[in-house]
């Protein structure tokens, strides 16, 4: 799953409208952050195997570390740690958690049974909606648009316009997941890690998209806290 993690994102801003996106990018999309790095340091392992499943040609051998359900756990629990002792904002602190434990559902539904329960036994679940193509693309795209259309709303509602930059990245991200799909199997490993590397730049995109509310959702909490005082 690609645009799927990034639907998250965009949808969990009406649950908090003062996140950020590149904030909530992160978090729905931080085991698919994080797993590049460990395929480049050896530590998780990706064969190139066409025709495995419709969509991706992928045979997840080993990512215990990013992909255990075990794991993940921690993983959201150590997101949520840190953003609520940067900002001692416990709502925001459980929805990022929430959608780093997202992550893991979304691509239970799509993977074959390779993602693992926990790092150190072998039992390993995945309910294998890639191997049907065009179910996979109907069901993300829905997804996609729902995310789209509930943070379009919850912008407008906030009196924040949905710049051009919003939408240059949701074009450029369903173009980079068509290619994925339709496009070229990719040569190696390395190139897997190094192309999934340029997801950081969707993080920062979206963090720049959304500066301008991000300021004045501090601003506002900044005025509503002095008044308090
Ligand atoms: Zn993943």
């Amino acid at each position: 799953m690609f645009i799927g993690h990034f639907a998250v994102g965009m949808g969990a801003k009406v649950l908090q409208p003062k996140l950020s996106l590149g904030t909530l990018f992160m978090a729905a999309q931080f085991l698919d952050l994080l797993w590049p790095s460990l395929l480049m340091l050896n530590i998780e392992h990706v064969t190139i195997s066409p025709g495995i499943t419709e969509i991706a040609p992928l045979d997840f051998d080993s990512y215990p570390i990013s992909h255990s359900l075990g794991m993940v756990f921690l993983w959201a629990i150590l997101f949520s740690f840190i953003y609520y002792f940067k900002s001692f904002d416990r709502k925001s602190a459980i929805v990022l958690g929430v959608c780093v434990l997202s992550h893991w559902l979304l691509d239970l539904i799509v993977h074959r049974p390779d993602l693992p329960i926990s790092p150190i036994n072998e039992l390993k679940v995945g309910f294998g909606l890639w191997h049907s193509l065009y179910g996979t693309i109907i069901i993300e795209t829905m997804l996609f648009v729902v995310g789209i259309w509930i943070y379009y709303n919850s912008s407008r509602k906030n009196n924040t316009i949905v710049s051009w930059g919003f939408w240059a990245l949701i074009g450029l991200m369903y173009l980079i997941y068509l290619i994925n799909i339709f496009g070229p199997v990719p040569d190696s490993a390395e190139d897997i890690a190094i192309g999934a590397q340029f997801q950081w730049l969707f993080v920062i995109w979206a963090y720049w998209i959304d500066r301008r509310k991000w300021s004045l959702a501090i601003a506002k909490e900044y005025l509503v806290r002095k008044r308090a005082i």
